[in-house]
């Protein structure tokens, strides 16, 4: 059986927190796109994590962690993050690598610094991780899959290839230093090395744990909105966000995803540009993004202050759809306790007129929210563990939103660990 686990928004909604929760119950936790670009923070008995490239199941002995091949395998990233979680305490994880993962490449990265760069205020607002160059050379089939560091041969030839297309850009577009064919082929021996006892083929590998019956969480990264296909293009990441996707950067058959669990941040939250209707400004915004996430929004890779807003009907609703949700899972909803009133954003007015339905980037660009207010409780919700100890007004606030996003909420976290969760029969 599998099960994916993915954001309906743009991303930081705690997709993470569940992942690391649902894993508990998990043979296998799979990633299977985007790259260390964007990182998940999970907090458990061994501390406070940030991980970027491996999937949030490495906390467990009995999971076995595997980076599909739709990722952007960042082969020194990811060690460093194996270091750091096993340097606080986390026993070794059970890791495979897809041999047909590609590999980003430190030109990716300084592809992303210079084009940032030379796009001064007109850039993507990429984290430089080198994902964009990365996924484009992957389409332009000049990417390193991990299978060819083991083809001598081929790794000499293609090198030259590369640095004859790519010494063009940084000679005359950026005006840097050229790169060496050397010092691509020492990375690549390096990285061969580093890759080679984790590399398996790992599809075949999914394929043999469904004919055994075991459970797999597909693990996303971002969400909906930053989906290149359906969310705000171009502000926009390079792979798909969907659970559709999942089967395509894991490999495995599309029926056997069985559940789609989407995560719905309880109010809104963004780390970069794009378009964001319901976001807030000023004392307002401060305030809730001091107080949201687990010690305020700033991203978990970047350390940037995440843009913060209500909670966005319109949009969440195109994102469990475009997920194909079966459940929602509702985070971070303690945060929300300080309010008397909390607004919600139940539709986009757009030339005058009012929309519930998610439109294209342009429109999106006019489009200014319509709110409803619907009272706080007013009350600290952290440690309840029943759905009928909520606050009236905390389950009002779920069954509103439940109504609108027209998907079934049927976990509510209300706090950054695992044990905070309250399961919801509909
Ligand atoms: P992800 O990328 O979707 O996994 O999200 P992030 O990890 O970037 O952001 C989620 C943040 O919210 C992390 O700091 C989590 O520890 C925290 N978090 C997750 N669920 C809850 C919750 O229910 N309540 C609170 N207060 N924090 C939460």
């Amino acid at each position: 059986m599998v099960k994916a686990v993915v954001g309906a928004n743009w991303g930081d909604e705690g997709k993470g927190k569940i992942t690391d929760m649902l894993a508990e119950h998990a043979d296998l936790v799979v990633r299977f796109q985007g790259g260390a670009n964007a990182g998940h923070t999970i907090k458990n008995h061994y501390g406070k994590f940030s991980l970027h490239t491996l999937p949030s199941g490495v906390f467990y002995n009995h999971t076995t962690s595997v980076i599909g091949n739709g990722v952007a395998l960042d082969i020194p990233k990811l060690f460093g993050e194996i270091k750091s979680i096993t340097d606080q305490g986390v026993p070794k994880p059970k890791i495979l690598v897809s041999d047909r993962a590609q590999i980003v490449m430190s030109y990716h990265v300084l592809l992303d610094q210079y084009e940032e760069e030379r796009l001064g205020g007109k850039s993507f607002g990429s984290t430089k991780s080198g994902i964009a160059p990365f996924y484009s050379d992957k389409y332009a089939k000049i990417g390193f899959q991990v299978s060819e560091l083991f083809d001598e041969a081929l790794l000499q030839e293609k090198v030259q290839r590369i640095l004859d297309l790519k010494n063009i850009l940084f000679e005359h577009l950026y005006h840097k230093p050229l790169l060496k064919a050397q010092e691509l082929l020492d990375e690549l021996h390096r990285y061969r090395e580093m890759v080679a006892p984790y590399a398996a083929d790992t599809a075949a590998y999914l394929q043999q744990a469904l004919k055994e019956d075991k459970t797999i969480l597909l693990e996303g990264q971002l969400g909906t909105l930053r989906d290149p296909e359906h969310g705000i293009y171009p502000m926009v990441t390079s792979s798909p966000t969907l659970a559709g996707y999942g089967a395509v950067g894991a490999g495995i058959p599309p029926y056997e995803i069985k559940q789609v669990i989407t995560v719905c941040k309880a109010y809104s939250s963004a780390v970069g540009a794009g378009e964001f209707v319901s976001e807030i400004f000023g004392d307002e915004a401060e305030e809730l993004r001091r107080r949201g996430g687990d010690g305020g929004e700033y991203g978990a890779t970047t350390g940037r202050p995440r843009r913060v807003g209500w909670f966005d009907c319109v949009a969440s609703r195109y994102g469990c759809r475009l997920q194909g949700t079966t459940d929602v899972a509702f985070t971070v909803l303690d945060v929300l306790g300080y309010l008397d009133q909390i607004p919600v954003c139940v539709g986009y007015e757009i030339d005058g007129t009012v929309t519930t339905e998610f439109p294209t980037t342009a429109s999106l660009k006019k489009a200014k929210p319509v709110y409803e207010v619907l009272p706080g409780w007013n009350c600290d919700i952290t440690g309840i563990r029943k759905y009928e100890e909520l606050p009236q007004n905390c389950r009002r606030y779920i069954e509103f939103v439940q109504e609108r996003i027209g998907y079934p909420i049927t976990m509510v976290s209300n706090g950054p660990k695992r044990e905070d969760i309250i399961y919801r029969n509909n």
